[in-house]
């Protein structure tokens, strides 16, 4: 009968999104609806190879594991739901194609019309489908992010009724902090480094906020060493300048002018962490690594982090969280173009069993 069913733990199962999860952190009150997919608890994934490479407790961060299929979906329930407390109709964003997604989605969910500028031919396919399947007006720029973030600010000072759902949006690092949260509650220990990819550089300053914020409230006693890394041809952090034309395989950290610059510098200095960069190669090296070795399938931003620990000497026996910040699927010509698509075999036993040397 039905009432004699009891769900064991039934509670724990249910997650209800980060801004639930994590109130007491974030900016919100009685007034907020809250927006969400159910976003976060993404997971933190041991990986063994790149443990016994490093001689540390190497843990991956898989945030590919949220609805959207990005990181970018921590923010964006809160930014969107502050838009809505708000009363806005109209949200806009510049985007290298996952803000774009997650903004989509969840203007979609809180009924509103969502507009995306983003630079002509290099966003990758899965993004630019998602984008458009849940219905925002997608716009391509004839330009870089750079150019497109330049014009939404814009946008943003001479409307109210806009709302920037960019990272320079306050409420997207506030949401995107509770990943340091979760990573801290999942481990039970506070990682000794946190590797990040660096592009517009909201998600180091966000995940840095966060483990300062378990700190200040005595949650823990340590910070990570904060490790952030750039592609080599979009890396101006490390440059010290801004670099006009941006190039990477990695679209999604393909920015040189990063809006979050000296808050970036500030995690890392703060932390005794460092930005560095690492070349294309690298990172398409450890993007294969991943999937074959560990087995997930990250986008090749995503690799930038992992890239980055591969060269880096971590102490040995120390515990190391590196932030895959978003999914394979979403860059499918990126897989593709790694690997050799194999011709078709006949369609019979023998074939087959030629084919695998069987
Ligand atoms: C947005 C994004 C980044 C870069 O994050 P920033 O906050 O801009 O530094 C890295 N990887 C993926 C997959 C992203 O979508």
């Amino acid at each position: 009968m039905a009432e004699d069913f009891k769900r064991p733990d039934h509670e724990r199962l249910v997650w209800r999104g980060v801004v639930e999860e994590y109130r007491s952190f974030l900016p919100v009150d009685e007034n907020t609806p809250v927006i969400t997919l159910g976003e976060g608890r993404t997971p933190l994934i041991y990986a063994p190879e790149l443990s016994s490479l490093k001689s540390a407790d190497v843990y991956l961060k898989y945030e590919g594991g949220n609805p959207t299929g990005s990181f970018k979906d921590r923010g964006m329930t809160l930014a969107i739901s502050k838009a809505a407390e708000e009363g806005s109709q109209t949200v806009v964003c510049a985007s290298t194609g996952n803000t774009s997604a997650s903004a989509a989605a969840y203007a979609a969910k809180a009924g509103m019309t969502c507009a995306v500028l983003i630079p002509e031919g290099y966003i990758a396919l899965g993004k630019l489908a998602q984008a458009l399947i849940y219905g925002a007006k997608v716009m391509q720029v004839k330009g870089n992010f750079d150019q497109a973030l330049q014009i939404v600010r814009e946008l943003g000072e001479h409307s109210s009724k806009i709302t920037v759902v960019n990272s320079i949006n306050p409420y997207r690092i506030e949401g995107q902090k509770t990943g340091a949260f979760e990573i801290v509650d999942t481990l039970g220990v506070v990682p000794d480094y946190h590797f990040i990819p660096v592009g517009n550089a909201g998600n180091i300053t966000a995940y840095w906020k966060g483990y300062k914020e378990y700190l200040k409230r005595g949650i823990t006693a340590s910070a990570p060493k904060m490790m952030g890394f750039q592609a080599a041809g979009a890396a101006p952090i490390v440059l010290g300048h801004v670099v006009e034309h941006p190039e990477t395989v990695a679209t999604a950290i393909r920015i040189g002018n990063p809006a979050s610059w000296e808050n970036a510098m500030q995690a890392r200095d703060e932390s005794g962490g460092a930005i560095s960069s690492v070349t294309d190669g690298e990172i398409l090296e450890a993007y294969r690594f991943l999937a074959a070795k560990e087995s997930v399938f990250c986008e090749p931003a995503s690799a930038a982090s992992v890239a980055g620990l591969l060269k880096t000497e971590v102490k040995r026996g120390s515990v190391v969280v590196c932030v895959l910040t978003g999914h394979g699927l979403k860059d499918p010509d990126a897989a593709i173009s790694q690997i050799s698509v194999p011709e078709a075999v006949d369609a019979t036993y023998d074939a087959i069993c030629r084919e695998l040397g069987v």
